[in-house]
């Protein structure tokens, strides 16, 4: 198959790449306006286009056989400073891409979120794809167009499905985790890219550890590793033909909290000395400004994957060591080069 893959570049795009092409069944064709994380991928199967999503012209989608789609704003900051570029980007431009599958017939995998729940969670029952409510807080919380954005995406790729008009797989990731997360931002940063980032600059330059409103709520961590088996399960699989996934695992719930100390205790090990990082509480609002709310919890169901073959392989703690070795060794390289 001729698969073309919408965001290549990005942490998810990346790694699904290097995936694909170890696998070497199917043809890539990669979009994304950067490919500075595809550095050191490569492959005769593997052509790459540095094009904005506005610009992916409607012959792409017409010569491939399915189309994913991965690409979005991603990352909390943004849903509180730019909610329409979020709106704009993460819907708007989105729809362009489902037209063209439904005018050329192609199968859509479109990446979706873990936050379409909101803040169903707050109780403690797990998150089921097709029977959980969707929750999400105010209007005047703009974090929420995020969620709200991704919810209608889904709902209108669903409502083209009913009519028969596009063959669709929704995945809602939690939390994946994995080398190439995101770029590190200078220690005590607010805002900025996800938590685990924030951690591991504050692990390496000694700088505040920032654990927002007390840090308790709670994340399930998916390893990167079981996200791209995850894939190729509705990839491969027939019966995920107009169907959504949670890709997550429950096994790897954690408060924030606990995540700042594992990856202290962890990167202790790796490193050979303990971090002159600090824990530092700081409010949401202060930390990503006004409009800001969380979710306490966001516990994936995963028995609807479960059932199609796939399981989890990775504990958060061999996760967590992959992923803070990855960055300290960048962090050799970058002093060894300076
Ligand atoms: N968080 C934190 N310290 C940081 C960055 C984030 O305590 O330096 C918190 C954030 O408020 C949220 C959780 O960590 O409760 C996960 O945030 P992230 O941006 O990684 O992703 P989310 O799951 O909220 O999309």
């Amino acid at each position: 198959m001729k698969i073309l893959l919408l965001g290549a570049g990005g942490f998810i795009g990346s790694h699904l790449v290097e995936h694909l092409l170890e696998r070497g069944e199917h043809e890539i064709v990669g979009v994304d306006i950067t490919a500075e994380k595809l550095e050191g991928i490569s492959g005769s199967a593997f052509t790459f286009h540095e094009l904005d999503i506005h610009e992916v012209p409607d012959d792409l989608v017409r010569e491939s056989d399915v189309v994913v789609d991965l690409i979005a704003y991603a990352n909390p900051s943004i849903y509180v400073e730019a909610p329409l570029s979020v709106y704009q980007l993460n819907f708007e431009a989105n729809m362009r891409i489902v037209h063209h599958c439904v005018n050329h017939g192609k199968r859509l995998i479109q990446y979706s979120t873990s936050e379409v729940y909101g803040k169903a969670g707050n109780n403690t029952a797990l998150y089921r794809e097709d029977e959980s409510d969707l929750v999400m807080g105010p209007v005047s919380k703009q974090r929420w167009i995020y969620a709200a954005a991704k919810q209608l995406l889904e709902r209108v790729i669903h409502a083209y499905s009913l009519q028969g008009d596009l063959e669709f797989t929704i995945i809602r990731p939690f939390n994946f985790i994995g080398p190439r997360i995101d770029y590190l931002v200078p220690a005590g940063t607010m805002g900025g890219p996800r938590v685990f980032a924030h951690f591991m600059s504050a692990l390496l330059e000694g700088g505040p550890m920032h654990l927002v409103d007390g840090g308790h709520v709670h994340r399930t961590f998916l390893s990167i590793y079981d996200a791209n088996e995850a894939f190729q399960t509705v990839l491969d699989r027939p019966e995920a033909r107009n169907e959504i996934y949670n890709f997550g695992n429950p096994s790897n719930d954690t408060t924030i909290r606990e995540l700042s100390t594992l990856m202290t205790d962890i990167y202790t090990r790796l490193a050979g000395d303990p971090p002159r990082s600090e824990v530092v509480e700081v409010s949401g609002e202060t930390f990503y400004g006004a409009g800001y709310e969380d979710m306490d919890r966001v516990p994936p169901d995963i028995s609807k994957l479960v059932a199609l073959g796939w399981e989890p392989q990775h504990d958060l703690a061999k996760t967590l060591e992959l992923t803070i070795g990855y960055y300290l060794e960048q962090a050799r390289e970058a002093a060894t080069s300076a």
